[in-house]
C-alpha cells in the first residue's frame, strides 16, 4: 500500500476559560476577584520527517487534535497551555485546504509550520476590576482553536526523476549511482515506495536522483495506479529515461521509449516536456557491442526530440561516469526545484466565514436568526454584564454591516434577534 495524497482534518486546542474567583482570607471579609485567566489552546504544526518518503503513516490515522488550554483557577491561577500536535510529513509534500485545493504551504523547507492556532485563553475576572466594580462576577471563555480540512499530496523534492517501463532497471540504476538500495527485481516488481538517492560527484556536489513506483508496473497488476505516479517527480528538474535495449524483455526499445514517452504526455505536457536524458541499459547483455538496429532506431527518435542518449549497463557500471556527468552538466544549466508558493494563507481561510458570510435567518417564532462563524467568534468574546464589552458588540454589529443586514431581512424596532446564546429586542 502505498499513500501519496490523502485528506486529513486537524483541529488546534480551544483556550481555556477565565475564572471567576474572589480572594478568601482569614480577617479579609471580601477579598479582592482572583479569577485567573484560561491557558492557550495548542497549535496544529507540521515538520518535515527526515526517514519518510510516504504518507502511510496517515492511513488509520487522518483527525490530529491538539490540547486544550486548561480553564483558570483561583488564586490568579493561570490555567496551563495546551500542547501542540505535531504532524510529520515527508519532505516535499504539499499542504492544500481540501475545500478549494489552493496550496496552503510546501514542506519543502526546514521550518515548522503552523497551519492552525490554538484559541486564546479567557481573562479570569482579576482583570475586570474597576473603581466602580470592584467585585466582577464575570469572566471571559476562551476562544476557539481553528479546525480545517487538509488535502496532503507528496511531491517529492528531487533534481532528477527516473521513469521507464517495469524492469528496464531504474532502481538498478538508483542503487548504481548512489547508497539508495531501492528493491531491484527481476519480476515486474511493482515498487510501491518511491526512493531518494543521493549522487555525490565531488566534494559538496551532487544531485538527488528519484526512482518512483513505475505506472505501467501497477497498472499490469492491476493495483490501479495510473500515472498518478507521476506526481512525484512533476518538480524534478530533468528526467532520465531509462530503456532496456538488450531485446531480453521480448520488446522492442524504440515501442518502450514511446510507451513512456506517452504517458508522460499524458499526465502533464510541462512534464512530457522536460529536459531528459536517454540512459540506454542492459548495454552487456549485447553479444556483438552497442551499434544494433534497436539501438540506432531508438537514437533516431531520441535525436528528433533533442535528447541525448547515452548506452549504460548497471551490472557492468559501463557508461554510468557518462551519465552522471552529462546529468550534472545540465543540471547546471537548469533553474532550481520549484518550491509551490503558497495560494492562500491561513487567515485568508476564514475568508468565506467572515462577516459577510452572516445568515440570517427566521426562527418559528419570529424571531431573526444570525448565524456565522465571524458571528459566533464575537458572541463569545463577550459578556453582557460589562458596558464596555457591550459597547464593543454593538459597534462591531454595526460597523460589520449585520444590522443593516437584519434591516434588510425586514427585522424592526421590537422585533427579537437571536445570536447563539445572546438574545436581545432590536432598536432602531
Ligand atoms: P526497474 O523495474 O526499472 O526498477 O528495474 P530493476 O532495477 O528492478 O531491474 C530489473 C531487472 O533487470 C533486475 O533483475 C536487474 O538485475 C536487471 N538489470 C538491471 N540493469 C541491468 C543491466 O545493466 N544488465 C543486466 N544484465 N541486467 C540488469
Ligand atoms: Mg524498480
Amino acid at each position: 500500500m502505498f499513500i501519496d495524497k490523502i485528506e486529513i482534518y486537524v483541529k488546534a486546542g480551544n483556550g481555556g476559560n477565565g475564572c471567576v474567583s474572589f480572594r478568601r482570607e482569614k480577617y479579609v471579609s471580601h477579598g479582592g476577584p482572583d479569577g485567573g485567566d484560561g491557558g492557550n489552546g495548542g497549535n496544529v504544526v507540521f515538520k518535515v520527517d527526515e526517514g519518510s518518503n510516504t504518507l502511510l503513516a496517515f492511513r488509520y490515522k487522518r483527525k490530529f487534535l491538539a490540547e486544550a488550554g486548561q480553564n483558570g483557577m483561583g488564586g490568579k491561577c493561570h490555567g496551563k497551555n495546551g500542547a501542540d500536535v505535531e504532524i510529520l510529513v515527508p519532505r516535499g509534500t504539499l499542504i492544500r485546504d481540501a475545500k478549494s485545493g489552493r496550496v496552503i504551504k510546501d514542506m519543502s523547507d526546514d521550518e515548522p509550520f503552523i497551519v492552525c492556532k490554538g484559541g486564546r485563553g479567557g481573562w479570569g475576572n482579576k482583570h475586570f476590576a474597576t473603581a466602580t466594580r470592584q467585585a466582577p462576577r464575570f469572566a471571559k471563555d476562551g476562544t476557539k482553536g481553528e479546525e480545517k480540512n487538509l488535502l496532503l499530496e507528496l511531491k517529492m523534492i528531487a533534481d532528477v526523476g527516473l521513469v521507464g517501463l517495469p524492469s528496464a532497471g531504474k532502481s538498478s540504476l538508483l542503487a548504481t549511482v548512489s547508497a539508495a538500495r531501492p528493491k531491484v527485481a527481476e519480476y515486474h516488481f511493482t515498487t510501491l515506495e518511491p526512493s531518494l538517492g543521493v549522487v555525490s560527484t565531488g566534494e559538496e556536489r551532487g544531485f538527488v536522483m528519484a526512482d518512483i513506483p513505475g505506472l505501467i508496473e501497477g497498472a499490469a497488476e492491476g493495483a490501479g495506479l495510473g500515472h498518478d505516479f507521476l506526481r512525484h517527480i512533476e518538480r524534478c528538474r530533468l528526467l532520465v529515461q531509462v530503456v532496456d535495449v538488450s531485446g531480453y524483455e521480448g520488446r522492442a526499445a524504440a515501442d518502450d521509449f514511446n510507451t513512456i514517452a506517452e504517458e508522460l504526455e499524458n499526465f502533464s505536457e510541462e512534464l512530457a516536456n522536460r529536459p531528459r536524458i536517454i540512459a540506454a541499459n542492459k548495454c552487456d547483455l549485447l553479444p556483438d557491442g552497442i551499434d544494433t538496429e534497436e539501438m540506432r532506431s531508438l537514437k533516431v527518435l531520441a535525436d528528433a526530440l533533442g535528447y541525448k542518449v547515452i548506452p549504460i549497463s548497471t551490472a557492468t557500471r559501463m557508461g554510468i561516469k557518462e551519465l552522471v556527468n552529462e546529468i550534472e552538466r545540465q543540471l547546471e544549466t537548469l533553474p532550481p526545484i520549484t518550491v509551490y508558493e503558497a495560494e492562500i494563507e491561513p487567515e485568508e481561510m476564514l475568508e468565506d466565514e467572515g462577516p459577510e458570510a452572516t445568515i440570517i435567518r427566521r426562527a418559528d417564532d419570529g424571531a431573526y436568526v444570525c448565524e456565522g462563524r465571524w458571528l459566533e467568534m464575537l458572541c463569545g468574546r463577550v459578556y453582557f454584564d460589562d458596558r464596555e464589552s457591550l459597547m464593543y458588540f454593538q459597534r462591531s454589529l454595526t460597523t460589520y454591516g449585520i444590522i443593516e443586514k437584519l434591516r434588510q431581512a425586514g427585522c424592526g424596532e421590537g422585533d427579537t434577534v437571536r445570536m447563539f446564546d445572546i438574545e436581545f429586542d432590536f432598536v432602531d
